[in-house]
């Protein structure tokens, strides 16, 4: 076991629809805590640049319109295995095929309209959470 930092992104269908502290209820359950927060709306830029690993596939343009149609909010998150932690938490990328329990399952409206990121590994936690925060950002406790 070893104590992992991971970026979460609540994505804009979680903050438009006040499901903030539902998110984060979840984590904070399940042994992840909080290490540094930021509200922010992305720029076109900002998504584009987040998102270049998916900038060939059909479903990138709308992607970054959907990251950029209202305010997200970007979490670090800080315990034990919390790459894979969180991403068990978060469920499928699709809601059908999310495990029951999971905020996929429960929340997302759609495989694009999917409430949460999570990264998916060490190494891109790592480069997600550098993207976002200076690491004066993010605090222990
Ligand atoms: P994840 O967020 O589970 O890591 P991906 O990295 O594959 O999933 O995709 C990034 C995001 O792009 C997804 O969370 C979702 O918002 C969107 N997306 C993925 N696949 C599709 C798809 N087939 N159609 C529309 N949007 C998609
Ligand atoms: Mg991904």
């Amino acid at each position: 076991m070893s104590t992992e930092r991971t970026l979460s992104i609540i994505k804009p269908d979680g903050v438009t629809r006040s499901l903030i502290g539902t998110v984060i209820e979840r984590f904070e359950s399940q042994s992840l805590k909080v290490v540094a927060a930021k509200l922010q709306q992305l720029t076109t830029e900002q998504a584009q640049e987040f998102y270049g690993v998916h900038k060939e596939r059909p479903f990138y343009n709308d992607l970054v319109k959907y990251m950029t149609s209202g305010p997200v909010l970007t979490m670090v998150l800080e315990g034990e295995n919390a790459v894979l932690q969180n991403r068990t938490i978060m469920g499928a990328t699709n809601p059908a095929e999310a495990a029951e329990g999971t905020i996929r399952r429960d929340f997302a409206e759609s495989i694009e309209a999917n409430v949460v990121h999570g990264s998916d590994s060490a190494e891109n936690a790592a480069i997600e959470i550098d993207f976002f925060f200076n690491s004066s950002e993010i605090v222990s406790y």
